[in-house]
C-alpha cells in the first residue's frame, strides 16, 4: 500500500517536472515522454529521493552530480532534433539517468564512466531496471572505439575543447553535444560531422563538473 502511494506521489512529481520543463521551453515530445516515463528517484539513494524531482543538480558521491533535469532535457533535445535514432555514446555515466533517458527514447546506448564506484552504482541500477545499456569503465575522452562509429555522442562533463579522438568516432552526419569552456562556465556546443570536416554551433552557458582525461582536463 505504502509502495502504491509512493508510486503515485512520484508519478505526480514527474508530471510537475515535465510541466516545468515545458514552461522553460522544452517542447520535444519524445524528450518529454521519456521524462514522464523514467523514474528519476530510482537514480537517487533512498535517503535522497525527496529531492529527485527538484530542478537542480544533486550530489551522487565521489564529488560528482546528477545533472539538473532542465540540463538533461536541453542536451537530449539538441541530440534528438539532429539525430533521430541509432547508436549513441554517452561520456560520463554518473548516476545513469541520462543514459536511461536516451534508452527510453529508443537509441542504442553506450556509456563510459571513469570513476569505479559510480560505474558500479549505475550498473546496479541498470540491471535492477532491466536496461540493455552497454557500459565501460575508463577514460571517455578516448571514446569507445570497439563500437564506433556513433550517430550521436553526448558528453555530460565540461571539456576544454571537443576531444579529437571522440570526434573521430562520429559517423558521417553524426552529432556531438558537449559543454565547452572553463570552470567559470561552458557553452553548450554541437559538433556536426560533415565528411572530413566538423560544423560547430554554440548555445547557452552551463556549469558542469570537469571532463577529466587524456583529452580533457588534468586530474586534481
Ligand atoms: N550523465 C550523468 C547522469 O545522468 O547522472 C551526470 C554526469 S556528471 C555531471 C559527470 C560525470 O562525468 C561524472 O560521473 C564524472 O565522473 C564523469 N567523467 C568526467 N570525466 C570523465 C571521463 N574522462 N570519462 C568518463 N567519465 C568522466
Amino acid at each position: 500500500m505504502a509502495e502504491e502511494q509512493d508510486a503515485r506521489t512520484y508519478k505526480k512529481r514527474r508530471c510537475e517536472m515535465v510541466e516545468q520543463l515545458r514552461r522553460y521551453g522544452i517542447n520535444n515530445s519524445r524528450v518529454l515522454d521519456a521524462f514522464l516515463s523514467v523514474e528519476r528517484h530510482l537514480f537517487f539513494d533512498l535517503k535522497d529521493r525527496d529531492y529527485a524531482y527538484d530542478d537542480c543538480a544533486f550530489p551522487i558521491g565521489c564529488g560528482q552530480t546528477i545533472s539538473q533535469p532542465f540540463t538533461v532535457a536541453y542536451m537530449t533535445s539538441m541530440l534528438v532534433e539532429r539525430c533521430s535514432g541509432g547508436k549513441v555514446l554517452e561520456i560520463g555515466t554518473g548516476s545513469g539517468y541520462q543514459a536511461a533517458i536516451l534508452d527510453c527514447i529508443g537509441y542504442s546506448v553506450y556509456t563510459v564512466e571513469r570513476i569505479p564506484e559510480l560505474f558500479e552504482r549505475s550498473s546496479g541500477i541498470f540491471s535492477l531496471l532491466g536496461l540493455n545499456i552497454r557500459q565501460r569503465l575508463g577514460d571517455g575522452t578516448l571514446g569507445w572505439s570497439d563500437h564506433a562509429p556513433y550517430n550521436g555522442i553526448i558528453v555530460t562533463a565540461g571539456a576544454p575543447e571537443p576531444p579529437h579522438t571522440l570526434l573521430a568516432q562520429l559517423a558521417g552526419g553524426g552529432v556531438m553535444v558537449i559543454p565547452v569552456g572553463n570552470s567559470a562556465g561552458q557553452r553548450m556546443t554541437v559538433m556536426t560531422c560533415r565528411g572530413g570536416t566538423f560544423g560547430r554551433e554554440e548555445f547557452h552557458t552551463f556549469v558542469f563538473v570537469p571532463l577529466v582525461g587524456k583529452e580533457g582536463w588534468r586530474d586534481g
